[in-house]
C-alpha cells in the first residue's frame, strides 16, 4: 500500500481555481496524500483573486501569462514549464480540471512521463470542435489520457461511454462548482463584509431589474463581441432595466466594449469581481446573460434565469431543466429574449426556479476518496 502518495494539482485560470479549490481542500484533508499545487497563471489577475479568497498558496507558480499570447506560444511555454515542474516534484498522480490549455498540457506532460491523470469535470461535449474553440478538443485530449474521469453529470458520463471509456474509470460526482458555491455562500453568511462592495451599485439600481452580463469566450471575439455590445446598449434602454457588467480583461472584450458602450447611466461596467462579490452580483440579478460555462452552472442553483450567448452548450442540463436558454450572439435576438423575460411574468417564473442539475455540493469529497483509493490509500 502506498502511503504519502504525491498528488500534483495543476491549474491556471479563474474557473479552474474556483472548481478546484474544494478539491485541493478535500485532498489535503485526506490522510496518506501529499498534495502539491502548481499554477500556470494562464490568467494572472483573475486567478490571484480566487487564490486569495480560497486560501491557497501555490507551491509552484509558473507565471506564463504574456500580453497578446497566441495559443501556440502559450502551449509551448506551458509544455516546458509544467514538464519541469513534474520533473522536480515527481508526482504519483496529476489532477487537472476542465478544458483549458493548462489542463490539456498538464495531462500531456503527465502522459509523457507515464504518470496517471485524474480529470475533474470530465465528459463535457458539444460535439462541435469549433464551439467552444479550443476547449472541445482540449477536453477530448484529456479524456484520451486520463484514467480517472470525474464526470459531473450522467450525461457527461454517457458521452465518455460513447467514446469507449471503460465505465469503471468513470465516476459521476456532481460538479465541484456547486461545492465552491456552497462553501462561499457559507463564508459570506459568516462574514458579510466579504461581499459588501456592491452596495453602492445595488442602491443606484434599486428600482431597476438588473441584467448581469459576462462574456469572455474566444469564439465570440470579433463579430460576436460587436453584436453582444450592441445588445447590451439596447438592453440598458429597456424600461426599468439596468446592466451590471463585470468585464473580463481580455483585449478581445475590452476594446469592443470601450468603443461601443462608453459611459451610460444604466450600465455599470466594472472590473472583474472576486468570487464572493460575483455571487452577490448573481443574487442581485433578475436575469443573467452570459457565454460562461461556470455561470451557466451557478445560476440554476440560485434560481436565476440564464440566457446563454452561444449556439451550442456542453451543459445541456440547464437547458433541459428550463433555467437556461441558448440565444446565440445576434443582438436583435438577445434583446428580444431579454424583453420577453422582463415583460412576461409567466415566462420569467418558468425559468426562475432554484434547483441543482449540476451537483449536490459533495463532489470534492467523492473525488478525494477515489483519488485516495486509486493511490492505494
Ligand atoms: N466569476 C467571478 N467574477 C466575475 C465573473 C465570473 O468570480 O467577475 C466566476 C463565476 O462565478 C464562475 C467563473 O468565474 O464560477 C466562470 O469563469 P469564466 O466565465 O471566466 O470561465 P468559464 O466558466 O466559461 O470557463
Amino acid at each position: 500500500m502506498a502511503t504519502n502518495a504525491k498528488v500534483l494539482v495543476v491549474f491556471g485560470t479563474r474557473p479552474e481555481a474556483i472548481k478546484l479549490f474544494p478539491v485541493v481542500h478535500a485532498l489535503n484533508a485526506t490522510a496518506g496524500l501529499k498534495v502539491t499545487t502548481c499554477v500556470t497563471a494562464q490568467h494572472r489577475s483573475l486567478l490571484d483573486q480566487v487564490l486569495t479568497i480560497a486560501g491557497i498558496e501555490p507551491d509552484m507558480d509558473l507565471n506564463v501569462m504574456q500580453p497578446g499570447q497566441s495559443l501556440d506560444s502559450l502551449t509551448a511555454r506551458l509544455l516546458t514549464g509544467i514538464g519541469q515542474a513534474m520533473d522536480r516534484t515527481r508526482p504519483d498522480r496529476v489532477v487537472v480540471q476542465g478544458d483549458t490549455a493548462t489542463a490539456m498540457v498538464g495531462a500531456l506532460c503527465a502522459y509523457y512521463r507515464k504518470i496517471p491523470v485524474s480529470h475533474v469535470e470530465a465528459g463535457l461535449r458539444s460535439h462541435d470542435i469549433y464551439h467552444p474553440w479550443p476547449e472541445e478538443v482540449n477536453r477530448k485530449i484529456i479524456g484520451a489520457i486520463a484514467d480517472q474521469h470525474f464526470a459531473p453529470t450522467e450525461s457527461a458520463s454517457a458521452n465518455l461511454i460513447a467514446e469507449a471509456v471503460a465505465p469503471a474509470r468513470i465516476h459521476v460526482t456532481g460538479n465541484t462548482v456547486i461545492d465552491a458555491l456552497h462553501a462561499t455562500l457559507a463564508r459570506i453568511s459568516e462574514s458579510p463584509a466579504l461581499a459588501q462592495g456592491l452596495d453602492a451599485i445595488a442602491e443606484r439600481f434599486r428600482n431597476k431589474r438588473i441584467v448581469l452580463v459576462t462574456t469572455h469566450r474566444r469564439e465570440n471575439f470579433g463579430d460576436g463581441m460587436e453584436e453582444i455590445a450592441r445588445a447590451i446598449a439596447d438592453i440598458a434602454d429597456l424600461p426599468d432595466t439596468a446592466v451590471l457588467f463585470p468585464m473580463h480583461p481580455n483585449p478581445g472584450v475590452v476594446s469592443v466594449m470601450d468603443a461601443r458602450l462608453g459611459a451610460r447611466n444604466n450600465i455599470a461596467r466594472i472590473d472583474p469581481l472576486d468570487y464572493p462579490h460575483f455571487i452577490r452580483a448573481l443574487d442581485l440579478a433578475h436575469v443573467v446573460l452570459t457565454d460562461s460555462g461556470g455561470v451557466q452552472e451557478e445560476a440554476p442553483a440560485l434560481g436565476k434565469p440564464v440566457l446563454v450567448m452561444r449556439e451550442t452548450t456542453e451543459r445541456p442540463e440547464g437547458v433541459e431543466s428550463g433555467t437556461a436558454k441558448l440565444v446565440g450572439t445576434d443582438a436583435a435576438r438577445i434583446v428580444s429574449e431579454i424583453s420577453t423575460l422582463l415583460r412576461d411574468k409567466q415566462a420569467y417564473s418558468a425559468m426562475a426556479r432554484a434547483h441543482n442539475p449540476f451537483g449536490d455540493g459533495q463532489a470534492a469529497q467523492r473525488i478525494a476518496r477515489v483519488v485516495a483509493n486509486g493511490s492505494g490509500i
